[in-house]
């Protein structure tokens, strides 16, 4: 058995895009900057995918920018807000202690370049609070930046009523969207944002790919400097191919999206009823505001790189919430944000569910998730100590 259950990662490569980016690299291979009809015609592919991009998100064509990815998408929004916050000498940040590290990193540089970042809590549930967003909000405020749904936890943040607040109080808005396109409803207007950044391969499309949405007449810097594509503020010839099959993957799933969520909303509930049978574990994140796809829990007394690697040999590709790829040991600031001490909070699994997963699939997963966390116990000297009672249980 082989379950694919990480789709926050990343998801596999929709048919339709794959067939679309060969098609393209084949057919529309002039540059887009060039004036013979080769280039002509790639860049009209070019601008018929910004049109299709711009009407699936709800904006104008030329408030989209392709770019490399969510993170770059979000590290042009912040630091093209910020900087142009310092010019009218509002060097103040709000946003939250969950988001990417996209956003985060980004956030770290602004502050050792002298900028105040306010990064709001997010208390149990893991959904920040419109009041300590509306308490943060200030005269030096330059932006404000919360996702739109948050990558190990799934939580889904208040972003329409974040974004009627930055408007009332003239501040900019980004959200980091990466995990919320193509898998519930965006529409930037609706949101109110400034920006919004998102990515291909979050919802079947190419790596490598994606886009910032900048409102027309919101401050847009380039990271990149050289050539004059993406009108001046992204240099770099275009991966036509990429954006092609971008734009097919985000159309494709919105068209699948009311069904595809139907389905793994069940499968969440059979997962999440199944799994908390597991004594002295928890789910994170808010029960109902949430990803359907997203499954995360705590299991007391074990190592969730041990689990990891025990279901990867049972065939499982899942992931935990701690940092382990960075050769960190530190646990996730996610969980640790919504209050998860040290010691639970490495004992995280995140299983998320996609197009291609079944109920066989989670059955599977409730067979073998208790079996991993039953024996990793058996050997834990941690839980040994919390049996015999010279611990106390913490779940
Ligand atoms: C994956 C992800 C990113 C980064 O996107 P890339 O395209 O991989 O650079 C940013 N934010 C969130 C919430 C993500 O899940």
């Amino acid at each position: 058995m082989f379950v694919y259950a990480d789709h926050a990662a990343t998801t596999k490569l929709r048919e339709s895009a794959a067939k679309t980016y060969v098609e393209t690299a084949a057919q529309y291979y002039g540059n887009p900057s060039s004036l013979h009809s080769s280039g002509q015609q790639a860049k009209e592919v070019l601008e018929d995918c910004r049109a299709r991009v711009a009407a699936a998100l709800g904006g104008e064509a030329r408030e989209i920018y392709f770019t490399s990815g969510g993170s770059e998408a979000d590290n042009q929004a912040i630091l093209s807000a910020a900087y142009a916050g310092a010019k009218k000498g509002k060097k103040k940040i709000v946003s939250t202690a969950i988001e990417h590290h996209a956003v985060l990193h980004t956030l770290e540089k602004l502050k050792r370049e002298g900028f105040q970042i306010v990064l709001l809590p997010v208390g149990e549930a893991g959904i920040v609070s419109l009041n300590d967003a509306e308490a943060a909000i200030d005269g030096e405020t330059a932006l404000v930046s919360v996702m739109f749904a948050n990558n190990e936890i799934g939580t889904l943040q208040p972003v329409k009523e974040i974004g009627a607040l930055c408007k009332s109080r003239g501040v900019l808005f980004h959200t980091d969207a990466v995990q919320a396109v193509g898998h519930v409803p965006v529409d930037v207007r609706e949101i109110g944002c400034d920006y919004l950044a998102l990515s291909a391969h979050k919802f079947g499309g190419p790596k490598g790919v994606g886009a910032l949405y900048c409102r027309r007449g919101a401050p847009l810097t380039p990271l990149i400097e050289g050539g004059a594509q993406e009108r001046g503020k992204r240099a770099g010839t275009e991966d036509l191919p990429a954006v092609a099959a971008m734009t097919v993957a985000l159309e494709e799933s919105l068209r699948e999206m009311p069904a595809e969520q139907e389905k793994l909303k069940k499968l969440q509930t059979m997962l999440i009823e199944g799994l908390e049978k597991i004594p002295h574990c928890a789910l994170n994140g808010d029960r109902e505001r949430r990803l359907a796809g997203n499954t995360s829990f705590c299991f007391e007394g074990i190592e969730g790189e041990s689990l990891l690697l025990l279901l990867d040999e049972k065939g499982i590709c899942a992931s935990s919430g701690s940092a382990c790829t960075s050769g960190s040991l530190d646990p996730s600031h996610v969980l640790l944000a919504i209050g998860r001490v040290h010691d639970v909070a490495h004992g995280s699994l995140r299983l998320t569910l996609g197009a291609e997963n079944t109920e066989e699939d989670v059955a599977y997963l409730l067979k073998a998730v208790p079996e991993v966390v039953e024996y990793l116990r058996n050997m834990s000297p941690v839980w040994r100590d919390l049996q015999e009672g010279k611990r106390k249980y913490i779940l």
